[in-house]
């Protein structure tokens, strides 16, 4: 399953066979550094006394994994950051190691060894990540950047297929999926309630807004997945669910998307998939707003059974 830090990086795991063929490039030092957990020699480093504005990668996979902003002056010898890039890129492990107690720090996608985290670092963090230079690949601010040192370009889709709890639950078990989220779009009034939205008229659908990442899923395959959970032939309802917030609809982003949506209900059509007419609206979207907290994670949360099936199982 990928994983994304908050920072949209891509921090899944990489296989040992992967991390072997990377390691392979790595110069003899850098090798010991991450592979062997080795230690360079304090003053020795090259990126001790480096004061450019960017920020550090590991040598390794190009995961960003500090950043200028947060270095200061230790005076240990070896380059040393307050706080990671982003916690999520780091990961800590108990290090028993030469008599001593000490929490190594590691890639947290290819898990080299970077160096370990100490416990009188300045505020705000206290903390003290104390690196090896070797381990590192530093990028000045607007340096061009490869792709593994890129976030994830995200795209965003949106799915209307009766009520959001079940759709938006099996949307986040995706591959690729970075986020999944209900909510209410294509209405009259801004920033409506569930209430509004079922008693009022108010020609919202109730909408799950899909953030995914097109190296992972194509949009193709979220389409698939959409007509596999709900019942396109329904006009205005799923199931028990009847009204004009349970309309399928999927309200694109992109000329992309649109032309991508028609073209599969097109080919659904021909086929012959469903018994009946699919009713499904494609329209340009416009504003999502997110459903009330208890709405969210609403499946996951309580445990409820639901109509919706898994459109992942093969
Ligand atoms: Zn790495």
């Amino acid at each position: 399953m990928p994983k994304y830090s908050k920072s949209h990086y891509d921090i899944t795991p990489l296989s040992a066979e992967k991390v072997a063929e990377l390691a392979k490039k790595l110069d003899e030092e850098s090798y010991r550094v991450t592979q062997k957990a080795g230690t360079e020699p304090p003053f020795c480093g090259n990126l001790l006394d480096n004061k450019k504005d960017g920020f550090y990668a590991c040598i390794v996979c190009g995961l960003p994994l500090f950043s200028s902003e947060h270095k200061f002056k230790s005076g240990t010898g070896w380059p040393s950051f307050y706080r990671e890039f982003d916690p999520e890129h780091v990961a800590r492990k108990v290090d028993k190691s030469h008599g001593m107690v000490r929490t190594e720090i590691l890639c947290a996608r290819c898990g080299a060894h970077l160096g370990h985290v100490f416990e009188d670092g300045p505020p705000p963090t206290g903390e003290r990540h104390c690196l090896n230079s070797a381990a590192l690949r530093f990028y000045e601010k607007g340096a061009p950047l490869p792709p593994e040192s890129r976030p994830a370009q995200l795209e965003t889709a949106y799915f209307a297929g009766g009520c959001f709890w079940g759709v938006e639950h099996y949307f986040q078990k995706g591959p690729g999926v970075i986020d999944a989220v209900s909510g209410y779009m294509q209405g009259d009034v801004e920033n409506p309630t569930y209430k509004q939205v079922c008693y009022e008229n108010t020609g919202h659908a109730e909408t799950v807004k899909v953030v995914f990442d097109p190296q992972r899923i194509t949009y193709r395959q979220l389409l698939e997945a959409f007509f596999k959970m709900h019942d396109p032939t329904q006009l205005n309802r799923q199931g028990p669910d009847v009204g004009e917030q349970y309309r399928s609809g999927i309200w694109y982003t992109s000329p992309e998307q649109k032309k991508e949506a028609e073209a599969y209900i097109a080919e659904l059509t021909e086929r012959k998939a469903f018994p009946g007419k699919i009713v499904t609206q494609v329209e340009p979207a416009k504003t999502f707003w997110p459903a009330e907290d208890y709405h969210q994670d609403y499946i996951a949360k309580t445990g409820r059974a639901c109509h919706v099936s898994n459109p992942w199982v093969k």
